[in-house]
């Protein structure tokens, strides 16, 4: 079924900074995207998941624009001893409509288990953001056959642990082989997982949860993945530090 059949006003494009930025760059990207907003279709909102210290530069110069900003994680604690975490309070004290939650490279080198990405979902909701939960099998798991299996499980976790909010979150599937390594998923891959999620979202009650397809998106192949009845949009990231790729994307 098309997104608008399903009622989906908007498509979703956020852009995933990955540990990367300064103020002075941050500045120039974010005003060259300001600038190029004007002229996204009316029906798609862009995003920016920033590095937490440049959350207020984000907000103070996002704020009277139509893209939003978020966080890339943030702790399912909501406060003590625990040096070096942000507590999702903190993040949504800057302004922040979004935050990561399970990105590969949380749980790849940070060790975050399914059951850990739950937990956080559950913290952004309760400060009033919206999880951005990403799912995805490695390249192992794919030739493996496991990648209904690993997605399925990732995806069902969290609807356990959110029951009915689970419609207030947005889904990134993003196989781990696609990311940051220039090999994109091909429409027909994305769809497939897509639909897989659709069902088990929609089994939940939370069929019209976004879907967001990430992994080497670029302008060049934006188009087609999106046109999949499944995809609502991208999570973008190195594709995203770059302001007239990112606008393009937002485009396609
Ligand atoms: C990401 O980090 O979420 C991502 C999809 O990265 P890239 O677009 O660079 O593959």
């Amino acid at each position: 079924m098309k997104r608008a059949q399903r009622g989906m006003p908007s498509r979703l494009v956020v852009g995933n900074w990955k540990m990367n930025g300064g103020l002075a760059s941050n500045a120039a990207l974010l005003d060259r995207l300001v600038a190029g907003a004007t002229a996204l279709p009316r029906d798609t909102t862009l995003a920016v998941c920033v590095p937490f210290p440049y959350l207020a530069q984000a907000r103070d110069r996002l704020k009277a624009t139509p893209i939003a900003w978020g966080a890339q994680d943030a702790s399912e604690r909501a406060e003590g001893a625990f040096t070096g975490d942000v507590s999702c309070g903190m993040v949504a004290e800057f302004g922040c409509r979004y935050v990561i939650v399970g990105h590969s490279e949380r749980r790849q080198v940070h060790g975050e288990t399914d059951a850990l990405v739950a937990a956080k979902a559950r913290a952004v909701l309760d400060a009033g953001m919206t999880p951005i939960v990403c799912v995805g099998e490695t390249l192992a798991e794919r030739e493996a056959a496991l990648t209904d299996t690993v997605v399925g499980r990732q995806v069902d976790e969290v609807i356990e642990a959110l029951g009915a909010d689970v419609s207030r979150i947005v889904v990134a599937y993003e196989p781990v082989w696609a990311i940051g390594t220039g090999r994109t998923a091909t429409p027909e891959q994305a769809q497939a997982v897509h639909a897989l999620l659709r069902g088990r979202l929609a089994s939940a009650g939370a069929g019209q949860v976004a879907l967001l397809y990430g992994g080497s998106v670029k302008a060049a192949n934006a188009a087609a993945l999106f046109e999949m009845a499944d995809v609502d949009g991208g999570l973008v990231g190195g594709a995203s530090l770059n302001a007239e790729e990112f606008l393009a994307i937002g485009r396609a």
